[in-house]
C-alpha cells in the first residue's frame, strides 16, 4: 500500500505540473493514466462502479469544477479557466492493494479571496482530521476534528459522501464521516488504512448528481473544495501513504 500511495503521490506531482488554463480535463486524465501505467500500476477509477443500470466511470482520474464536489469525469470539451477551482481525485492499484488522495487547486492566478479560504480551510481539515489518527483513538475522532476546522470557518461539510477504509478494494469500511461528535464508533488499531476525505462547502451541505449519473454538485450553486489522503494507522500514531514530496 505504501508503493500505491507513493504511485498516487507522483501522479499528482505529474498533473499538477501540467495543469495551466484552457487545457481540457481529457488532457488532465491522459496525463495521468499514462503516469500511472509507466509505474506498471492501474487506473483504480477506470471502470469503477459497473453494475446493472450504471455506467461504469469511464477514466482514470475525476475532475471536478468550481460547484462540482466529486466524480466529475474528464473530457475533450471541458477546458479548466484562469481561477477555476479544480478538484483532482486519483487512484491506483500497485499488486492488487489501492491508494486513493485528492487535491483542490486553483487554475492560474489570482484566485479570489474566497476560494482562497476554502482551499486552505478544506486542507487544514484534512490534517486536523489525520491528526486524531492513532491507536486506541475512535473512528468519530476524525469526522469530529474535519468538521469543526470547516464550520470553524463558516463552511459546511457534505454529509453525503464519505471517506472510507481502503485495501484490496478501493471502497471498504469503516465508512468516515467528515462530521459527528468524537469518540465513538470503532477503536483504531495498527493496520487499519483509510481514505479520509473532506469535502467542503462554502454554501450548504446539501448535494445533487447529474444526469450524467458521476458529477456530484452543491445543490445551491456554491463552491466546494475536496483533499484526500490514504493514511495507514501504525504501532505508535499513523502514516500518510500518499504524502506528497
Ligand atoms: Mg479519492
Ligand atoms: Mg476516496
Amino acid at each position: 500500500m505504501r508503493r500505491a500511495g507513493r504511485i498516487v503521490a507522483g501522479t499528482i506531482d505529474r498533473v499538477l505540473e501540467a495543469v495551466r488554463p484552457n487545457m481540457t480535463t481529457a488532457e488532465l486524465d491522459e496525463v495521468a493514466e499514462s503516469f500511472i501505467r509507466e509505474q506498471g500500476a492501474t487506473p483504480s477509477f477506470k471502470g469503477y462502479g459497473a453494475g446493472p443500470g450504471r455506467v461504469p466511470f469511464p477514466a482514470s482520474i475525476c475532475t471536478s469544477i468550481n460547484q462540482e464536489i466529486v466524480h466529475g469525469i474528464p473530457s475533450a470539451e471541458r477546458t479548466v479557466a484562469e481561477g477555476d477551482l479544480l478538484k483532482l481525485d486519483f487512484g491506483a492499484i500497485w499488486e492488487g492493494f489501492h491508494g486513493d488522495s485528492a487535491v483542490t487547486v486553483i487554475v492560474g492566478e489570482p484566485a479570489s479571496a474566497d476560494a482562497d479560504k476554502l482551499v486552505r480551510v478544506t486542507e487544514e481539515a484534512l490534517e486536523a482530521g489525520i491528526a486524531q489518527i492513532r491507536p486506541g483513538g475512535r473512528l468519530s475522532d476524525i469526522g469530529a476534528a474535519v468538521e469543526q476546522v470547516a464550520q470553524g470557518a463558516g463552511f459546511e461539510v457534505v454529509r453525503e459522501y464519505v471517506g472510507h477504509g481502503i485495501g484490496r478494494n478501493l471502497h471498504e469500511d469503516p465508512q468516515i464521516p467528515n462530521y459527528g461528535r468524537p469518540g465513538r464508533g470503532p477503536v483504531l488499531k495498527p493496520g487499519l488504512v483509510v481514505a479520509v476525505e473532506p469535502m467542503v462547502n462554502a454554501g450548504g451541505w446539501e448535494t445533487s448528481v447529474l444526469p450524467d449519473g458521476w458529477t456530484v454538485v452543491t445543490e445551491d450553486g456554491s463552491l466546494s473544495a475536496h483533499f484526500e489522503h490514504t493514511i495507514a494507522v501504525t504501532e505508535d500514531g499513523h502514516e500518510v501513504l500518499t504524502a506528497r514530496g
